[in-house]
């Protein structure tokens, strides 16, 4: 039984996130979603809205598990016993840096793989920063994040 990580932020979850989360819980036998905890970022959802925005845009998948963690990554897998990290690639943008991470987390174990998922081509430009810019000024970002995520930041306005 293969067991992911699809480790990040989610402030909030977006289409492109859940898009990689159906696909993984597709190809592994169970996925946890780990929403870092980040003391340094004031995040517009705190962790435990997070978190909840993902249990509600996933309730139907089965093997998807959430979870939170801070500190290093390598140390939250380990105490999991989980050696497989999954990451999205949406741009050549995206690669130097999770090229620098991945290699890293190789460098801190060396048991732990990183695999990543090309983005679905509709969602290839988009981030939960960008979505929460568009949304400040007004912009419609209606199929962008689940509608939940829509009606949380309507109340966060
Ligand atoms: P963001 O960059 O949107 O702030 P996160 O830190 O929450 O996101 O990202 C978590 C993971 O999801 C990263 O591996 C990131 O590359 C991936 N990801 C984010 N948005 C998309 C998308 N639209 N398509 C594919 N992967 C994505």
């Amino acid at each position: 039984m293969i067991t992911a990580v699809y480790p990040g932020s989610f402030d909030p979850i977006t289409n492109g996130h859940l898009d990689i989360i159906k696909r993984s819980a597709k190809t592994f036998d169970k996925l946890i979603v780990a929403v870092l905890n980040n003391p340094n970022k004031t995040p517009m959802f705190d962790l435990e809205e997070r978190v909840d925005l993902i249990r509600q845009s996933i309730s139907d998948l089965n093997n998807v598990e959430i979870d939170c963690f801070s500190g290093l990554l390598i140390d939250y897998m380990q105490n999991k016993n989980v050696n497989v990290i999954i990451k999205g690639l949406r741009a050549i943008s995206d690669f130097e840096y999770e090229f620098q991470m991945a290699l890293m987390n190789r460098k801190l174990n060396k048991e732990i793989e990183t695999l990543f998922m090309m983005t679905n081509s509709d969602y290839s430009y988009l981030s939960s920063s960008l979505v929460k810019e568009a949304f400040r000024f007004g912009g419609n970002i209606e199929n962008l994040v689940p509608d939940i995520v829509i009606q949380k930041m309507k109340e966060k306005l």
